[in-house]
């Protein structure tokens, strides 16, 4: 069998075994929730490597998430090691397109040094221009929103008019004037300021691939996770990649597709078919995630959608618990059920059970602040995510604006933000006069700054404390310093920003009592930004390594020759990127918290007890989905939710709901109809209904074998697995975690046929 001496092909189902070796150059896998989609990529990519001599560095794998990216990275490493998982391109769409766009983008006229804006600035520069253009507006950010819609499909201001249909009646001909002006100036704001949003990434990055074609000549074999959710342009960068060798793996779920709001296009999963008609198509259908009852819970709610295709899935692993399901008095009711439920697991778990074994899934962001209080009530340490994230944050903003200007003095907002943090007597005023010199003169604000700094005189300002801004100039001018030599390490220059403009005694007097608080996550930056430094360290060894290699690679197009600048501030603005790339649904895991996430941020991710809270008919359709379409996706929603579960899914709601500050009466969820307690099999009771429950052996079991499974295959750097080499894969090889024999009090378990070899 191929598998030996491949352990990367051990425990892999006929089906995953066949999608793993494929040869055909295009494969295309769909498959339902928790059957290995994911993990088939890893395996394959490991396969690319091993077994058919890709080189690393030829092989594009597009993730969701960046946390996605890092999680396979690490499975990744284990089977081929962290040198040659180094050299993969691996990432989301976004963080890819800017990798290139730093390289190459002078092919296109973008500067290298661009700034990518957060969400927060983006929102900044709008509403100056809708001030300007649409002072009425009492919604700047709906702008963006549509701005967004157009970028996803790779159109500008101009599309914007001609989507208008001849019979438009004219306020829909002047509201899409208006967004084509807003949308002109937008674009024209971010250019002048060297800064791309996150749309324009992908927007450049196509641009780029137009310019250079060439660019795919690297990219032997594409594999793109969760391809139900690609947009139009993701879809078009998808087939650039791909255009030279034609090599592309794409795995998807239509019953997962739940960004269609952010115009992600499940037919995209067809066009692949199209465009491919050869692509061997192969379908998982074996669950390993979820118990029967959670899967058979979940298939009910998804198998209401009458337009879906069905889909075959099925599980070996236990009936399990029942899926409790049940209304609570009111949202704060609920909220303490969830954390009784965790402390009584936790509890008489006897060690095996932590809390980041336990997710709560909401499906508006703002409701996880209702929960985050129940969390610190009962003392439960928690992540927050989709809440207020770590770099939105007023600290780390300050701090990342200053690198960022330091590396980009066109940055405006940056500039904006801090000329006058710490206070420096320059007010709104004197920035206002700045901003219009550095218009006048078409200069940077900070260009404008520093003249004022050298007593030059600037036409148009006069009063200005030019001691304080040489102050803020001097502090910047040594950063730029810093940053420019090649070996710098980025928590140094921290170190020295905080210290120079007094950081600390500044976040002390302006509020004593979250001082702590503030500068304990200053100090986390720091952390983060060392972290940094010193995984580029390594990459650069490798990279030297690497550099020889393609020297003898007489195909490998390098253009380093022919570009003009020359990469200063490398550490920098590598670590700038990879912050500007943690995006609302990212995140980190801890295994010490309980995560709080909503619906949309967990796809991908599984954990061993799920609580689907907020369950509730103005939630689930949400009360601002319109139509059918939008109906469904909300079920898809909760069918994502539902299948994050392993071994146990609560899906609660409350019966009043505070709205609009008033006190509301509210039903369940209309989805929920089909999984009424009394159609799932009674098994072994767990003492769910009461306030602190207990953990019954199976489940006890079923922990304590995770753990131990956890610490057999914690992270192991030299990238082999103790005894697996050689070791034939075994018939039934099954994850070890796996409850199905020798628990007499679980109901026996359904054998389905094993689907034939793919
Ligand atoms: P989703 O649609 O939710 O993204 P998925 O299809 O990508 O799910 P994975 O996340 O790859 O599924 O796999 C789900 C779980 O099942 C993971 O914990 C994975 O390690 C495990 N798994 C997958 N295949 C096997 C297998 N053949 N044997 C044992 N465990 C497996
Ligand atoms: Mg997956």
């Amino acid at each position: 069998a191929p598998e030996g001496g491949f352990p990367h092909l051990q425990s892999l189902n006929d089906a995953q075994f066949g999608a793993v070796t494929c040869d055909n150059p295009a494969v295309i896998i769909l498959a339902g929730p928790g059957s290995g989609k994911t993990r088939v990529i890893t395996s394959r990519v490991a396969d690319l490597v091993l077994r058919r001599d890709v080189r690393p560095e030829n092989i594009v794998v597009v993730t969701f998430t960046n946390k996605a990216a890092n999680e396979m990275r690490e499975r990744i490493q284990k089977a081929i090691g962290p040198y040659m998982t180094g050299r993969l391109q691996m990432g989301t769409f976004h963080a890819l397109c800017a990798k290139l766009l730093r390289k190459h983008g002078y092919r296109i006229e973008l500067k290298s040094n661009f700034t990518i804006a957060d969400r927060q600035d983006s929102e900044a520069y709008m509403k100056r221009i809708v001030k300007a253009v649409d002072p009425k507006c009492t919604k700047p950010t709906n702008y963006l929103w549509d701005i967004s819609k157009f970028k996803a499909r790779n159109q500008g201001p101009a599309d914007v008019l001609n989507a208008v249909s001849p019979g438009a009646a004219p306020w829909e001909v002047r509201k899409a004037q208006l967004l084509a002006d807003v949308f002109t100036r937008y674009q024209d704001e971010l250019k002048a300021h060297n800064i791309l949003d996150f749309d324009d990434l992908l927007v450049y990055g196509h641009q780029l691939f137009m310019a250079m074609p060439e660019l795919s000549d690297g990219m032997h074999e594409v594999l793109v996770d969760e391809f139900q959710d690609t947009n139009a342009i993701q879809y078009d960068l998808t087939t650039m990649m791909c255009a030279k060798h034609q090599h592309l793996t794409i795995v998807g779920d239509p019953d997962q597709s739940i960004y269609a709001w952010r115009a992600a296009d499940v037919t995209n999963l067809h066009k692949v078919q199209k465009l491919f008609p050869a692509a061997s198509m192969i379908h998982l259908e074996e669950n390993y995630r979820s118990t029967q009852a959670i899967l058979q819970a979940a298939h009910r709610v998804i198998s209401q959608d009458k337009k879906r295709i069905a889909k075959q899935l099925y599980t070996n692993n236990p009936m399990g618990h029942a899926v409790f399901a049940k209304g609570h008095l009111n949202s704060q009711r609920e909220a303490e059920f969830v954390c009784n439920q965790i402390r009584g697991l936790v509890a008489t778990g006897q060690g095996q059970i932590i809390n980041g074994d336990f997710a709560v899934l909401v499906r508006s962001g703002y409701l996880t602040r209702a929960l985050e209080e129940a969390f610190v009530r009962a003392k439960i340490p928690h992540r927050i995510i989709g809440g207020m994230r770590f770099y939105e944050r007023a600290e780390i903003k300050d701090v990342l604006a200053y690198l960022r200007l330091a590396d980009n003095p066109h940055d405006r907002p940056s500039f904006e933000r801090v000329i006058n943090v710490p206070a420096r007597g320059i007010g709104d005023t004197s920035v206002g006069h700045i901003i219009d010199a550095a218009n006048a003169l078409q200069i940077s604000c900070y260009d404008v700054a520093k003249k004022l700094a050298n007593k030059e005189t600037v036409p148009g300002i006069k009063r200005i404390s030019r001691v304080k801004l040489a102050e803020f100039v001097a502090v910047i001018e040594k950063l730029r310093e810093m940053a420019a030599q090649p070996d710098t390490n980025v928590a140094d220059i921290i170190a020295y920003l905080v210290s120079a403009t007094k950081y600390e005694a500044y976040l002390k007097a302006k509020d004593a009592k979250e001082a702590t608080t503030r500068w304990e996550n200053v100090q986390e930056l720091l952390n983060t930004a060392a972290q940094h430094s010193a995984s580029l360290d390594d990459k650069e060894e490798e990279k030297n390594e690497d550099d020889d290699a393609m020297d003898e690679d007489e195909d490998e197009d390098d253009d380093r020759r022919d570009k003009p600048t020359v990469d200063t501030n490398v550490p920098l603005r590598s670590f700038l990127n990879s912050v500007s790339l943690v995006s609302d649904i990212d995140q980190e895991t801890d295994q010490s918290k309980v995560t709080i996430s909503t619906l949309h941020a967990a796809k991908g991710l599984e954990w061993p007890v799920v609580f689907v809270v907020g369950a509730d008919a103005s939630q689930l359709p949400h009360s601002l989905s319109t139509g059918p379409a939008q109906i469904e996706e909300e079920r898809r929603l909760l069918y994502v939710g539902m299948t994050r579960a392993e071994r146990l899914l609560y899906v609660t709601w409350p019966e009043r709901r505070t709205r609009y500050g008033g006190d509301e009466a509210t039903i369940r969820s209309p989805f929920l109809a089909c999984i009424d307690g009394a159609t799932f099999p009674k098994t072994k009771t767990l003492l769910l209904t009461t306030t602190s429950p207990t953990v019954d052996k199976s489940l006890l079991e079923f922990f304590t074998k995770m753990r131990q499974h956890q610490v057999e295959h914690a992270p192991n750097p030299t990238g082999s697995q103790p005894g697996a080499a050689g070791t034939p894969a075994a018939p039934t090889a099954k994850r070890p975690l796996d409850l199905d024999t020798d628990l007499p009090d679980l109901v026996p378990v359904l054998k389905k046929p094993r689907p034939p070899l793919a």
